[in-house]
């Protein structure tokens, strides 16, 4: 069978890896997660002292860490989970801090971070066989992907997973403070100058607000087989 390229693009917290993680299980995929690069990048920058006390970046040193910067995603062979890597640390557990995502977005608003980073995922995915999920994966990394999927569900819907999955591991934080980092986060990919968050033409839209986990896979996996069938 034909091993297409498949983009999963959408809002913050909308289970975009859970579900594309499964999918890759299923039919046997790479599974590269985009937003786990840009918190990689964000992970450095913050312990480099990139942010100055105001928020404003420096530029040269943040460059300079980009091009000596070495991500990779491993299997963790107990969890068969893939997890990344940052110059061959696992940073898999400190990329998903509350620090790391109340910065990331303003440093994948960059545009030089973003053309590196872009550049490494079309490697990963050069032979096909692979899903990748972020924000403009569909737009701007593979806009000729074969399959697009374009996830939405309410901010509050979706703080509600982020903030049950912090609680899991034992990261609690307030519900409102975890409702105002994932609209945030919306609000600076969707209005970002490159690449902003939007739905490609031929993206099939997903609103999972009210679907269990069993109906967005078996969503998915028709929607595969139409893409893969034809
Ligand atoms: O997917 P996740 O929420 O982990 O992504 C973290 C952040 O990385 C997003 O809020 C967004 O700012 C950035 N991102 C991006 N483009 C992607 C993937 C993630 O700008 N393709």
């Amino acid at each position: 069978m034909k091993r297409i390229t498949i983009a999963i693009d959408g809002y913050s917290s909308c289970g975009k890896s859970t579900m594309a993680k499964q999918l890759a299980k299923e039919i046997g995929y790479i599974y590269v997660d985009s937003g786990a690069m840009y918190r990689a990048i964000t992970l450095l920058a913050l312990r480099n002292h990139v942010f100055a006390t105001d928020g404003t970046i420096d530029h040269e040193l943040l460059r300079t860490l980009l091009k000596e910067a070495k991500i990779s995603f491993r299997r963790n062979e107990k969890s068969d989970v893939a997890e990344t890597y940052l110059n061959d640390e696992n940073v898999e557990r400190d990329i998903r801090t509350k620090e790391v995502s109340s910065h990331v977005s303003p440093i994948a608003a960059l545009p030089y971070v973003r053309e590196a980073l872009v550049e490494e995922q079309r490697r990963l995915g050069k032979d096909g066989g692979i899903i990748m999920d972020g924000r403009d994966i569909g737009t701007t990394v593979f806009p000729k992907a074969e399959m697009k999927v374009f996830v939405t569900a309410s901010s509050r819907i979706r703080a509600h997973r982020r903030y049950d999955e912090l609680k899991q591991k034992g990261q609690e934080a307030p519900f409102e403070e975890v409702l105002k980092n994932v609209e945030e986060r919306d609000y600076i990919d969707s209005h970002r100058e490159v690449s902003p968050l939007r739905q490609a033409e031929d993206a099939v839209v997903l609103d999972n607000s009210n679907l269990t986990r069993e109906e967005q896979a078996a969503w998915l996996i028709t929607l595969y087989k139409e893409r893969t069938e034809a």
